[in-house]
């Protein structure tokens, strides 16, 4: 019997699973996927929002502005790479002033600090090779930058390493309550608990609608994304909105953490909440808005594309806290579109109290605060990649060479609490594999040390869990018989 069982391993059951894991009790998150962050918190913009956009009142605005508030000392505790360059949202029409001075306005209602609106000439002087035909724009300093799917594993981490466990590739089927007890009927079997949590991002109108009277619509909406090299000088410093539409912020460019750009998000409602197709026609309108900020957007440095589903909820808001029309012990983050990240560290805090609270639980008085994650090698100065070499020898070798990953680091990602068990795993802990070949000359490497580390054979080696294996037939044949 659990205490509470999480749905769903994005960065918000895993920040509630943090939060959780610092109270006395037995709690489990399942998660469809075969790795945790395998949903909207692997593919968005990275932003933290600074708060200015969301409706003032909203939970939207308040989780916003307090979660980022939190984020750099989160960040900064558990090694995750954090950035502040500040952003602007400009505007290309004279009419677009007005919506700058009402976000302005509404920046100050919602408790945000320094924003303002400038004019063309402190633009371009801030960010010369923006579009000049912009007209004014909101200067917003706090707007930040955080790596999501580092944020989510280091989260994963620290509440695994405080006892959480974590059941990857688990489905939760159903649920059903019955005498104070809730079953979670997952794919690999029953699971019991006194408290469940929904936090299964586009999917999560399905659970909720199964034990509430109180029914949501959870639309999917996709948002496409072109991805830049990092080895060309930055031509932004900051992230650079657009006025926002009906559908949400609109498209950026923006930095990365990691020195990339990015040029997008598209915002499509489609059926399915699981195709992350990228599509010509959503790809081609991200680039058209895109270069109406930087009309020099270059598509010969794009590396990849990508997409992500925002769980767009149909009144506006997200939904956290105990389930609506539904029997005691049910709790759930629900309709967690954007700025969901940018609030995660605050979510996952009240809604644990909250959890924890119901439960009566007592501290976990053997709780292990985070330690941050080594600085990567790519990181490192002359000096610092020395000592790490005489440290572990490993560190010697490089297996990714446009991101600078060594054997040690992909070693270690494999060995942390919730481990890589594929490429993408080590991708998203690595950065093996994000460069400019897109893993084109180190999978093989990373998939030998995937076996040797997992004790598993190369065929069993996969891309991204199940049957995505690497290797065809033939190959997984001869590898067999080696
Ligand atoms: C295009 C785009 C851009 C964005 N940009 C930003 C941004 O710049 N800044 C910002 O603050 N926010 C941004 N967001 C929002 C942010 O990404 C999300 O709010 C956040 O990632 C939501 O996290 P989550 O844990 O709720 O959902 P997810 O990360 O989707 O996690 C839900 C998990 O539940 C699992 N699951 C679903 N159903 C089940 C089931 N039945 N059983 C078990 N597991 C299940 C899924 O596999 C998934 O792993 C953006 C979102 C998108 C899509």
């Amino acid at each position: 019997m659990y205490d509470a069982v999480i749905i769903g391993a994005g960065v918000i059951g895993c920040a509630l699973a943090q939060r959780l894991s610092e109270y006395a009790g037995r709690f489990a998150v399942v998660e469809r996927a075969p790795d945790v962050s395998e949903g909207a918190s692997k593919a968005n913009s990275g932003i933290v929002h600074a708060g200015y956009d969301a409706a003032a009142g909203s939970e939207k605005a308040r989780l916003n502005v307090k979660g980022a508030g939190m984020m750099p000392g989160l960040c900064a505790r558990l090694g995750v790479p954090y950035g502040n360059p500040g952003a602007m949202v400009l505007g290309f029409d004279e009419s677009d002033r007005e919506t700058l001075e009402g976000l302005s306005r509404n920046a100050v209602l919602n408790g945000v600090s320094g924003c303002r609106v400038i004019g063309r000439e402190e633009i371009l002087a801030l960010e010369p090779h923006v579009n000049p035909a912009v007209v004014a724009a909101l200067l917003v300093p706090s707007s930040g930058l955080v790596s999501p799917y580092e944020l989510t594993c280091a989260l994963a981490d620290t509440a695994c390493e405080n006892g959480v466990e974590f059941l990857l590739d688990t489905e939760a089927l159903g649920l059903s309550h019955d005498a104070g007890v809730w079953t979670v009927r997952t794919s690999r079997g029953p699971l019991s608990a006194r408290a469940v949590v929904n936090c299964a991002g586009a999917l999560a109108g399905v659970l909720h609608n199964q034990i509430s009277t109180r029914p949501v619509n959870i639309v999917a909406r996709r948002g496409q994304y072109y991805l830049l090299d990092h080895s060309v000088p930055l031509k932004f410093r900051r992230t650079l909105f657009q006025v926002p539409t009906r559908m949400g912020k609109g498209v950026l460019v923006s930095p990365t953490t990691h020195g990339n750009i990015l040029l997008g998000p598209t915002a499509e409602d489609i059926p399915d909440a699981l195709d992350t197709a990228t599509t010509r026609g959503g790809l081609d309108d991200a680039l058209k808005k895109a270069r109406l900020t930087d009309p020099e957007a270059d598509l010969r440095q794009v590396i990849t594309t990508f997409s992500g589903i925002r769980a767009h909820e149909a009144g506006g808001d997200f939904i956290i806290g105990r389930v609506e029309g539904a029997p005691e012990g049910a709790f759930e983050a629900i309709g967690i579109e954007s700025p969901g990240l940018s609030a995660a560290p605050a979510i996952g805090q009240e809604l644990g109290d909250w959890v924890a609270w119901y439960l009566k639980l007592g501290r976990n008085l053997s709780y292990t605060a985070p330690r941050p994650l080594p600085k990567p090698f790519s990181g490192m100065s002359d000096a610092e990649r020395r000592e790490a070499y005489e440290n572990d020898p490993e560190y010697g070798r490089i297996v990714c060479r446009c991101e600078q990953v060594t054997e040690a680091e992909v070693r270690r990602a494999i060995r942390r609490p919730v481990g890589a068990r594929s490429l993408d795993g080590v991708k998203r802990r690595t950065r093996a594999g994000m460069g400019r070949c897109q893993g084109g000359f180190c999978s093989t490497r990373v998939m030998e040390l995937l076996s040797e580390e997992l004790g598993v054979g190369l065929e069993e080696v996969t891309k991204a869990g199940g049957q995505s294996r690497v290797l065809s037939a033939p190959l997984r044949e001869a590898a067999r018989d080696e």
